[in-house]
């Protein structure tokens, strides 16, 4: 198989362990950016959605997300939408959004790879034998864009981000400093909700 995608190492150490789903992520990223016509974000321009859930094991897919486009957690940029769908969107306000999707064949082809029998059977990916996962990993990304994903552009897409703000106060029970928009007022105190849940209990 020739590999037509490359993987950078630094998102294989940042993620921590060779697994499917985190270079898919990462090809789905790539793909998104180019069909928008952007770069990579290095501040808080470009936001991304990822249809991800919380509460399934390909979450590593976000990863990878992450990892290609800069739009990151930290940077509060990166917003989980917990659909559960293998599939994200990228925005920026003057180049529209684009949503890339995981096509149904190759999350049904993934299942078919001994990587996933291995999960199945509770092993962790680092625990997984190399030549096992790189077997999954040199398949997907010997895959061309155009079979792995579809796409759509977003029309009418919009996205506000919320008001930010640096001001800090000090909370009145345990006098540690709580950025102001989170201060909860209870009987004539402000606090910080530790203290705000401790004082209603
Ligand atoms: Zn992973
Ligand atoms: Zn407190």
């Amino acid at each position: 198989m020739e590999q037509i995608h490359i993987i950078p190492e630094f998102a294989y150490d940042f993620h921590g362990h060779r697994c499917p789903y985190m270079p898919l992520g990462f090809m789905a990223g790539e793909y998104a950016m180019r069909l928008l016509g952007v770069e990579r974000e290095r501040d808080h321009k470009t936001f991304l959605f990822s249809e991800m859930g919380d509460e399934h094991l390909q979450g590593c897919f976000n990863d990878g997300l992450q990892a290609a486009t800069g739009c990151t957690y930290g940077k509060q940029i990166f917003k989980l939408m917990n659909y559960g769908k293998a599939a994200a969107i990228l925005y920026k306000p003057e180049k529209g959004a684009v949503r890339v999707i995981v096509n149904d064949d190759i999350l049904k082809d993934l299942e078919k790879f001994k990587f996933f029998e291995y999960r199945y059977k509770g092993y962790e990916p680092s625990e997984i034998p190399l030549d096992v996962s790189n077997e999954v990993i040199d398949y997907l990304t010997s895959i061309p864009d155009e079979k792995l994903f579809r796409y759509e552009f977003l029309k009418d897409f919009t996205y506000t981000p919320l008001k930010k703000t640096s001001k800090k106060i000090e909370c009145d029970d345990c006098h540690e400093l709580v950025f102001e928009n989170y201060i909860k007022i209870w009987k004539n105190k402000k606090l910080c909700t530790t203290c705000y849940e401790k004082e209603r209990r």
